[in-house]
């Protein structure tokens, strides 16, 4: 009877496992570029120069380390509104100037009014179906006389944002545009607490419920001490939360267009360094949206006066920026809209 028993347990044991395993290789065969030629194309405008340009202005010292609420931080905000303008990527109707104004009211105390920064690129056949792509845009200001430059944190992810977004719009003028809308979103007031992205998921300007997923970026432009030996790396965090699809998605992506190593040391639960909840893409992951944190993780000149643009590793910069460029562009053009499910 014993004996029977446990067979039986084993038999549903692996009749469960083999339609699970089932459902992840349909799930895995589901996933592919129609046309991988184009998206190279558009992935091959997204350049070091260009990068280095944007992190060496969004760093620059006369934005006194870019602090929520202060001038330096108004500044590179009204740099970034200017950078779409010129461009010709809209702000949202509701927002014709690109600021949602996030109120002192809802910043830590001693802070002013800030804003976070929004654009986009109207999808061609599901418009209201939206991709975000986000990244922070203040720093640490000035502590004891001393700018905190933030060149990785997160002039790195700014840069990429600015660079995805170009690349999109020359799609959309060669008739290739995104079929889903995607919006570049710069928060602010991070680094005192997500409070900018925290705002945004409150008071969001597209409604929760038609966005398809949120791809954030926070620090990718350096090397730490793990990866030394190996710098074409990148830590790809919470991915499989909400949405097994999107996991898949990104390693789609990378085989086919940047082969980086994805490290998932940082996407375990019980992570300790909790960097799963500490960026902005947690905000929108507590709506229940599939989302995705790239990050290079911790290096020595992390939260110090010492991240500055000239250390940061231009090319691996646009490695990383092409996986997400990469990510979006399947998730703005699949047939069908990103599951948000488990399997
Ligand atoms: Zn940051």
């Amino acid at each position: 009877m014993k004996v029977l028993v446990a067979s039986a347990l084993i038999l549903v044991g692996s009749c469960a496992t083999l339609r699970h395993s089932e459902k992840i290789e349909q799930l895995k065969e589901s996933i592919s570029y129609d046309n991988k030629s184009v998206v190279e194309k558009y992935l091959n405008t997204i350049t070091t120069d260009e990068l280095k340009l944007y992190v060496e202005e969004v760093s620059s010292e006369k934005y006194n380390g870019r602090m929520t609420g202060e001038e330096g931080h108004n500044e590179v905000c009204n740099y970034i509104r200017r950078y779409y303008d010129s461009l010709g990527i809209k702000p949202p109707k509701t927002h014709p100037d690109y600021f949602q104004k996030v109120p002192k009211s809802v910043l830590p105390d001693e802070l002013n009014d800030s804003q976070n920064v929004i654009a986009y690129i109207e999808g061609s056949e599901f418009p209201d179906e939206y991709i975000y792509i986000t990244a922070h845009s203040d720093h640490e200001g000035v502590k004891e006389g001393e700018i905190y430059p933030g060149a990785d944190d997160n002039g790195s992810g700014t840069a990429a944002v600015f660079e995805m977004a170009e690349a999109f719009k020359k799609a959309v003028e060669d008739g290739n545009g995104p079929k889903r809308s995607i919006v570049f979103l710069h928060v602010t007031g991070e680094e005192v607490g997500l409070h900018g992205s925290r705002y945004y998921t409150n008071n969001p300007i597209f409604p929760i419920e038609d966005t398809v997923s949120t791809l954030n970026i926070d620090m990718i432009g350096r090397v730490d001490s793990r990866h030394k030996d190996n710098e074409d790396y990148v830590y790809v965090i919470g991915a499989d939360r909400i949405s097994t699809e999107l996991h898949f998605v990104v390693q789609e992506a990378n085989y086919n267009f940047v082969n980086l190593e994805l490290d998932y040391e940082f996407n375990a639960e019980n992570d300790h360094n909790r960097y799963y909840y500490r960026s902005d893409h947690y905000n929108f992951a507590t709506k229940g949206i599939p989302v995705v944190f790239f990050f290079n993780g911790e290096h020595e000149d992390y939260t110090k006066p010492t991240d500055t643009a000239d250390k940061i590793n231009y090319p691996l910069l646009a490695k990383r920026t092409k996986l997400i460029f990469a990510t979006a562009w399947y998730l703005a053009n699949a047939p069908e809209r990103l599951k948000p499910e488990i399997i």
